[in-house]
Parts: C-alpha cells; structure tokens; sequence
C-alpha cells in the first residue's frame, strides 16, 4: 500500500495521529523536502529508506513507489499541508492505477488553516464573506481564464492566494481591477506554525511594498477580504433570541 499523508503546515505535531503512525510504521518516505519540515522524518524506523522528491520527476518518484509496494514495503509519500491542494497527487494516483497498485489518501491541516490560527481570525463572517476563494496567480503553471484573480476578486469574499508571493505588484493591480480597494485588509503569512513563523498586516495597496520590506519571497499565503477587519454580525448560532435544532431562543416575539 502507498499511502499519501498530509503532513500538515510545519509545525512537527501538526500531523494527524493516523499520518504519524504511517511515517513511524514505513519502510518507504518520499517527502517533499522543499516545504516538508524534516523533523517529521525523525519518526522513522532506522532502516526507513528516505527520497527528497525537491530533486525527482513524477516518473522518477513512481519508478520508487511501484518496485517498493510490490515487495510488500509500505510507502508513505509525505506532501506538505494538505495533499488535495496543490499538492500533484492526481498524476501519481494515475499512474499507480495503471500499475494496479493501492493506495490511500490521509488528510492533513493545510497551511491556510495554519495561517488563520496564526492570525486568530475565522474566514467565515456573518454579512462579511460566507465562501473562502482558494487559488493562486498564474506563474509557469497556467490557471485557466475563467479563473482570472481580477474575475474571482469581483466576488469580494475571503482570498487565500497560495504559490504567488513572488507576483505580488501583479497581484494588487489584479485585485484592485477586480474591485477590491487598495485599503482592503490584508494579511502575508510566511511559514505559518513553523518556528521562524512571520506575519504581516496590510492593505492590498501596500501589499508588495510590505513584502518588499520584509524580504518575504516565497513559503508565503497571501490572505485578502473584511474578514481581517473588526466589524460583522454575530452568528446567528449562539444568539440567544435563536431557535434551533439543539436549542431553545428566548425570543419574546417568537
Ligand atoms: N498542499 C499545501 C500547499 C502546497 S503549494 C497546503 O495544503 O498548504 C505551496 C504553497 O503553499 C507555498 O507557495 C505557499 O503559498 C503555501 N504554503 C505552504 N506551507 C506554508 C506555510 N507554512 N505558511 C504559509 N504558506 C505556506
């Protein structure tokens, strides 16, 4: 079996308990070593046999995978965060299916969920912004058109922007031309829950310049939207007048 574990954002006990157990039982650990904290590698049995996949192709990474599971050794292929979010784990799982071999996903904390606790802020206000618009600027890896930062920033919900920390000028004009103002608040969170962990409040006008000034460059979100301000509703959930499934409100009215 192969086994594709999220590793979490950086911090070393930021793994769930179902991923470190995999990463102490493995013969195998392929992990991504440009942004997978290598204390996690410390868990490992001695005789583990360990790839940094920074310096292997996908065929390289699979021409390990398939020769190790089928003498019966278990793989953990180690993605940082979260393996659903940008993490390439499809085309592998494609060519294993064709190998006939198994495989199976473990979920991790993704570095947006690290950013937020970082920052203590929750993403989801009432009459702020109800949807979080996960996505990136386009670099040497294409986003399709329809997914344009200008079109998705129209929509003025809450941003995470993964892999653009080097596009930041472009980034601001994008969403200024998208309808954010540049006194929008705005949040650079590099290296959240890793120890030299960094963060930055700004608007999206000052954005670049604070990066600038900061010499943040990569291994950062970029996190965008009101949801950074101090003004919402209360939910209606813990409103006393409210009634629901669980609860009684004491609303006079009702
Ligand atoms: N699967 C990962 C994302 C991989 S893409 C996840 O779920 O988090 C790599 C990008 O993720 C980086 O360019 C950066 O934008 C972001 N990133 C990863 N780890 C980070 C961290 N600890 N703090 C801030 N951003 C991080």
């Amino acid at each position: 079996m192969i086994y594709f574990v999220g590793a979490g954002p950086g911090a070393v006990d930021l793994i769930t308990v179902r991923g470190r157990t995999l990463l102490e039982q493995a013969d195998v650990v392929i992990y991504a070593g440009s942004l997978v904290n290598p204390e996690h590698l410390s868990v490992t049995k001695k005789e583990c046999v360990i790839y940094d996949s920074a310096k292997m192709t996908l065929e390289d990474v699979i021409a390990v995978m398939v020769p190790a599971e089928r003498a019966g050794k278990k793989v953990v292929r180690l993605h940082t965060g979260d393996p659903s979010i940008y993490g390439a784990i499809r085309e592998q799982m494609d060519l294993l299916d064709e190998e006939k071999i198994p495989y199976e996903v473990v979920p991790g904390v993704s570095s947006f969920f690290g950013a937020a606790a970082s920052l203590k802020k929750e993403y989801t206000l009432p009459d702020i912004s109800q949807t979080v618009i996960i996505t990136r600027m386009e670099g040497r890896t294409p986003v399709p058109p329809k997914e344009d930062i200008a079109l998705l920033a129209s929509h003025q919900a809450t941003m995470a922007i993964f892999l653009s920390t080097g596009m930041l000028d472009n980034l601001s004009a994008k969403l200024i031309a998208g309808g954010y103002t540049a006194d929008t608040p705005t949040a650079i969170v590099y290296k959240a829950t890793w120890p030299d962990e960094k963060h930055f409040h700004c608007t999206v006008g000052t954005l670049a310049q604070t990066a600038r000034d900061n010499q943040i460059t990569k291994t950062a979100l970029i996190l965008v939207g009101w949801f950074l301000g101090d003004v919402y509703d209360r939910s209606k959930l813990y409103d006393p007048t409210f009634t629901h499934e669980f609860r009684e409100g004491n609303d006079s009215r009702s």
